[in-house]
């Protein structure tokens, strides 16, 4: 436990060291948006707010001063850069100087965007470098309150760190590609909608990250959609929350275990799915505050039925609870970030798409364990409707399937086919003398030494309680007189020893050969007929139920 604690410590301060590197840089922020020409004067300085942390983070979507001051000097023989990580949708001007009559604009996406660095950062190059105390001044518009850390990097440390994101993002939007694509195979392949719905849902988030990410600009015509304004990201993001709550809903089977939550979940289901209607023709901020509350609505409803899944041991829950707490807890942080709760931590930016990925590969795994679980029992219950669980031989509904398939291949084939018909001799009193366990026993034995007589082909059924019946095909009349008598003479050779007991057991056979345009029903009660006819005459025998002629089959002879 003492070594999970170090190896924390360590991840901790080996994600915060960038931070102490950016320390370089003093930010403060004008709560107002005066003209240029005033703020570099230097008129508005007093009013600018110092910040303990240097994180670009505006209150609300209006235009903000920023001010940025160097705390030692930062040589130009450096190539220094400014570098603004992560910077969704927000546009940027920089004032580099008082006299600057103009600012360079800078966006991640759109026209100010700059191809020349990855969609880590906005990186603006500090030519001249600042002089300790020196300030820098932006002029920042934010459609979204994100966080955006600022730092000074030299440019060597741009391009290495470049490198390392583009690798990263190719890394986690492959398998997310991957996991797309695999859930659409197998929904195609395997039908099972928790595949389709887990397919939206990664198709949803994959969109997401690419234009939270900036990676979007690559289609600039996509990107025009989404940098315009905030609609398109919501509506993505309604989606991604539309899908995964049907994938919950579908994947736990809520409206049989959590009928009542089912119906709250559908109800928020709905009145999202008509806020992202509205959402098409308004940017308005009512509908982003009302999404909010539905979301939320529809997260908890997810959470509690999971939780409330898991609380009732059904498995298929762990999987979402497995996949869904380190996304809860990820999105708690980020709302107490923008919240101003706690500080940024710069690891959050990554830890949203690996959460995404691993949230797949867990759902992933789970409906594939679901659907291996479903097999498992379906197989099982297709075991038991086949074999008898006493004594293994097929049970009489499978054994009459099988009959009346075989009478088919017989008659066209025109081949022999024939059944006989056993039941065991005053089996009534094994039970009452030695009591059921030995009654079952003997069924057992009686079945494995009948089973030992009979060819691979042949197939044995129990057709209830003590009464066996065994289908013998390519097989005429006589010869499955000489087989019952073989059977008959298993069961007679020597006596049952059952838990130190001798039992002398015999049994009544009845043999019936099927007849041109006989049913396997008729066959049947043929041989039923014949075992009666042994029993009749004084048990432990063999008879054989012969048809004189096909017309008149149904006074057939007994011998
Ligand atoms: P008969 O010679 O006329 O066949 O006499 P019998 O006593 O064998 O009479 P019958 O075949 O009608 O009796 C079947 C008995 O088998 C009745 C029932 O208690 C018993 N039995 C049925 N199924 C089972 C079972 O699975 N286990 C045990 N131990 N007994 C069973
Ligand atoms: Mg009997």
């Amino acid at each position: 436990m003492h070594r999970w604690w170090q190896v924390w410590l360590w991840c901790w301060l080996w994600l915060a060291t960038p931070w102490a590197w950016a320390q370089g840089v003093q930010l403060s922020r004008l709560d107002a948006d005066p003209p240029p020409a005033q703020v570099l004067s230097g008129g508005f300085d007093r009013q600018f707010i110092v910040l303990a942390q240097p994180v670009l983070l505006q209150p609300d979507k209006q235009r903000y001063w920023w001010r940025l001051t160097a705390v030692r000097p930062i040589p130009p023989q450096a190539q220094p850069h400014l570098v603004l990580r992560s910077p969704y949708l927000h546009r940027i001007e920089v004032w580099p100087t008082a006299r600057a009559s103009a600012p360079l604009r800078h966006s991640l996406t759109g026209m100010d965007r700059d191809t020349g660095f990855s969609t880590r950062a906005v990186v603006v190059p500090l030519v001249q470098g600042l002089a300790a105390g020196q300030s820098l001044y932006l002029r920042v518009e934010a459609l979204a309150s994100t966080p955006v850390p600022v730092s000074i990097e030299p440019l060597a440390e741009v391009h290495r760190q470049d490198l390392a994101h583009v690798g990263w993002r190719m890394f986690v939007l492959s398998m997310m590609v991957m996991l797309s694509l695999l859930a659409v195979g197998l929904w195609i392949g395997i039908g099972d909608r928790s595949y389709l719905f887990l397919f939206l849902t990664l198709a949803a988030q994959m969109l997401y990250l690419v234009c939270i990410g900036g990676e979007v600009r690559a289609l600039p015509w996509l990107a025009h959609w989404f940098s315009a304004d905030l609609r398109m990201i919501r509506l993505v993001t309604m989606v991604a929350v539309i899908a995964s709550s049907g994938f919950v809903a579908y994947y736990l089977n809520l409206s049989v275990r959590q009928p009542g939550l089912m119906r709250i979940l559908a109800t928020a289901n709905l009145v999202m799915l008509a806020l992202m209607v509205v959402s098409l023709f308004s940017a308005a901020g009512w509908i982003a505050r009302f999404g909010n509350v539905v979301l939320l609505v529809i997260l908890v409803g997810m959470l509690v039925a999971a939780v409330v899944g898991a609380w009732r041991r059904q498995r298929e829950a762990y999987f979402v609870l497995l996949s869904w707490t380190p996304m809860v807890m990820l999105a708690v942080l980020r709302v107490g970030e923008i919240e101003g709760l706690w500080a940024h931590w710069a690891w959050t930016e990554y830890a949203v798409p690996v959460c995404c990925v691993l949230s797949g590969l867990v759902l992933m795994t789970g409906v594939t364990y679901k659907i291996q679980q479903l097999r498992q029992d379906r197989d099982r219950a297709s075991e038991l409707a086949t074999f008898d669980t006493l004594t293994g031989a097929l049970t009489r509904t499978a054994f009459e399937e099988r009959l009346r398939a075989a009478v088919e291949r017989a008659r066209q084939a025109h081949s022999s086919l024939s059944l006989v018909f056993f039941d065991i001799d005053h089996f009534k009193r094994i039970n009452d003398a030695h009591g059921h366990r030995m009654g079952d026993q003997t069924l057992r034995i009686v079945v494995l030494r009948a089973r030992n007589r009979l060819r691979t082909g042949d197939l044995l059924g129990r057709y209830g309680g003590d009464e066996m019946v065994v289908l013998l095909p390519d097989t005429y009349l006589e010869q499955a007189t000489v087989v019952a008598e073989h059977l008959r003479d298993a069961l007679n050779c020597r006596p049952l020893s059952i838990d130190g007991v001798l039992l002398r057991v015999s049994m009544s056979l009845g043999v019936a050969e099927l007849a041109d345009g006989e049913s396997a029903e008729q066959l049947l009660e043929r041989a039923d007929t014949a075992l009666y006819a042994s029993k009749s005459a004084g048990r432990d025998r063999v008879t054989s139920h012969r048809v004189t002629t096909t017309t008149a089959r149904a006074q057939g002879a007994l011998t």
